[in-house]
């Protein structure tokens, strides 16, 4: 019978993990045993995917505010101030370490002296590149000063990649590609955090009067939450469809092997050591705890965020996830969406490695400078990053900048980066969801006196 009770206690995990396996054997099945897939095709495919997606990314824009609102209105002003400068202290330390780790790995790999260089087509690398640093940092600034705050609900991101079709290192159709026209909606997350931020101090510094507003935030947030309870049923579906799809939509896999295997490689391998090694050894610091069983219990969060592809979209999941674990809601709403939004430590390490390995591969050679240089816009590039499917492809634009190089280079490692988005993006969401547990842990003094009404702080156990 505990085997029993393990099932059922687990059965959504359980239930997704087969999503995932399904997902990806019907792909790679499908994709060995059929012809060439039209994308109208892939469409039909992914369909359930999609709508699992849309339901997801609904629910974002309200929980996003509700529960910052809700959560900080219900702090005072100086513990809401301890929890924030522990949370970015850690955003910032773990961050760093991913970008350094990345650097490392790039530079003693050398990923980019392994392919052939000499075929390469090396004219017009100047025109093309539109979007250059100080756009970028300022778009990141500008992002957090919403002008209009529905607006900013259906936000227009300045640049799209249009992803081409069967590209090689050496015919990237740079035509297709298009930094300037095109954009992509989404909400803008930072400046809806901002905002909720000021509101919520706002509210708290109320008392009384801001009751009412409190009141209905934190109704809001709980109607979020329990709306996520169920679509997370939906998650085992959705990811395997949404999988499935991309497999399909896929290049030659070889290809990609053959001139990409390496930078591929260098960045799965810094992704690994970030997530299981350096925040396994700073959540020990903070704990005195492995953080494994933590993980494992994110297991569902984490198959959602390989599915989608993500922070943005699986922030739902992970909030409720948290509160099953027992995390104080008042930590878990306000450090969430603001992780979900700038600490991506597998985004800020992959910038970093694709940088150097472009500067590699075009036998740039950079100086100890150049690499300081990209230490500090990949973080800015991660964190100006928005949570959503290949966003760390756009800002790369400013590393490549730093290094010297085109944007449009960034065509050279598009075949294989859908498939790294996924990776990274799993590795941002678990070191959100690491990360308030530390959080919550160091602040369990400060909650213990102020108790929230309905809700125990909790021990870790
Ligand atoms: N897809 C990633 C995320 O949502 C961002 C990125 O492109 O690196 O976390």
């Amino acid at each position: 019978s505990s085997a029993k009770s393990f099932l059922k206690e687990n059965s959504l995990t359980i239930l997704t993990v087969i999503g995932v396996c399904t997902g990806s054997a019907v792909g790679i099945i499908l994709k060995h045993n059929t012809g060439e897939w039209s994308k109208r095709d892939i469409m039909y495919i992914a369909f359930p995917g999609e709508c699992f997606l849309r339901m997801l990314k609904c629910l974002i824009v309200p929980l996003l505010v509700s529960s910052i609102t809700s959560a900080i209105g219900s702090l005072d002003l100086s513990m809401s101030g301890r929890i924030a400068t522990r949370a970015i202290i850690y955003y910032f330390i773990t961050t760093l370490c991913a970008v350094v780790l990345g650097i490392m790995l790039v530079t003693t790999i050398k990923p980019g002296h392994v392919g052939k260089v000499d075929e390469f087509m090396t004219e017009d690398v100047e025109k093309n590149s539109k979007v250059l640093t100080p756009d970028t940092l300022m778009d990141l600034v500008r992002n957090m000063f919403a002008d209009n705050i529905i607006q900013a609900t259906m936000f227009q991101y300045r640049t799209e990649i249009i992803q081409p079709k069967n590209i090689t290192l050496k015919d990237a159709p740079m035509e297709e590609w298009d930094f300037s026209g095109k954009q992509k909606t989404g909400s803008n997350v930072l400046g809806l955090v901002m905002f909720s931020i000021v509101l919520g101090t706002t509210i708290g510094r109320m008392k009384e009067q801001g009751k009412l507003l409190q009141d209905f935030f934190a109704v809001l947030s709980e109607a979020m939450m329990i709306i996520t309870s169920w679509v997370i049923w939906l998650s085992p579906i959705g990811v395997g469809f949404l999988i499935t799809g991309k497999i399909l939509e896929m290049q030659s896999l070889l290809l990609v092997v053959q001139q990409l295997g390496w930078y591929f490689l260098t960045v799965m391998l810094g992704l690994f050591l970030h997530g299981f090694g350096t925040i396994a050894i700073i959540f020990f610091l903070g704990t005195r705890r492995l953080p494994y069983g933590y993980v494992a219990k994110l297991s569902q969060v984490l198959a959602t965020a390989f599915g989608t592809g993500s922070s943005s979209a699986t922030m739902p999941l992970t909030i409720k996830c948290l509160d099953g674990m027992g995390i104080d809601p008042r930590v878990t709403r306000f450090v969430i969406p603001v992780g979900a939004t700038i600490n991506m430590d597998g985004t800020a390490l992959y910038e970093a490695v694709a940088a150097l390995f472009i500067a590699q591969y075009r036998r740039v050679s950079y100086s100890f400078g150049t690499v300081i240089a990209v230490s500090i816009t990949a973080t800015a590039a991660s964190i100006g990053a928005a949570g959503i499917p290949q966003a760390g492809l756009v800002t790369m634009v400013m590393v490549l900048d730093t290094v010297g190089l085109p944007a449009k280079d960034v065509s050279l490692i598009i075949a294989v980066d859908w498939l790294l988005d996924r990776f990274r993006t799993t590795i941002n969401v678990m070191c959100d969801a690491l990360g308030t547990i530390l959080v919550n842990h160091l602040s369990k003094k400060d909650l213990k006196d102020h108790p929230l009404a309905n809700a125990e702080p909790h021990e870790l156990t």
